[in-house]
């Protein structure tokens, strides 16, 4: 598990979990201040590049999608901010949310109370962060695609927001949280 250790990661620093405040756990947290610098300022994906349009092509185990609606899907996000990061996304490739059409506002409001139902039951989580950041410069990391973020949070990860990536336990733990939560889904 030497993964796990103070070190580095593809040249990116890494802190140790047992170096930050709270409950020790077996994650390792990478703070990636520079990554979403690069995120903000490297070329926005077009519909034929966007991961958001290619999301719901794939496979539900591929893509991470826990749930396909008609005008929008819900899947976990790929850089989480906590275990259980979801986003809500409509299918069309449009940008902010003055564009998305009465269907897509109301499916996509829709799709949120479903998902924070379901993580709610299945992580016991004690509340959530809700938001679309809109736009490059208030922090949208793919900004050609609209997405709501859904992050659960638990009292004691107060004070701090990892960006949890970087160790090889994490695919494997984002898809046991996909199954989760699709299990959980209703149908
Ligand atoms: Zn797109």
């Amino acid at each position: 598990m030497t993964s796990y250790d103070h070190g580095e990661f593809d040249g990116v620093p890494t802190d140790a979990s047992s170096d930050l405040a709270g409950v020790p756990d077996a994650f390792q947290r990478l703070w990636t201040p520079h990554r979403l610098v690069y995120i903000q300022q490297g070329e926005q994906p077009d519909e034929h590049t966007c991961p958001f349009c290619r999301a719901p092509k794939l496979s539900d185990e591929q893509s991470l999608i826990v749930a396909r609606g008609e005008h929008a899907f819900v899947l976990l996000n790929l850089f989480p901010y906590n275990s259980g990061h979801l986003l809500v996304c409509p299918y069309r490739h449009i940008a902010t949310y003055d564009q998305a059409n009465a269907d897509e506002v109301a499916e996509i409001g829709e799709l949120t109370q479903i998902a924070m139902r379901t993580v709610k039951q299945v992580s016991r989580c004690d509340g959530f962060n809700l938001g679309m950041n809109q736009g490059r410069i208030a922090g949208a990391g793919i900004a050609e695609h609209l997405h709501q973020h859904i992050v659960p949070r638990w009292a004691l990860d107060a004070n701090f927001f990892p960006i949890v990536a970087g160790t090889k336990a994490i695919p494997r733990l984002l898809g046991e949280v996909r199954q989760e939560i699709a299990d959980a889904w209703p149908s």
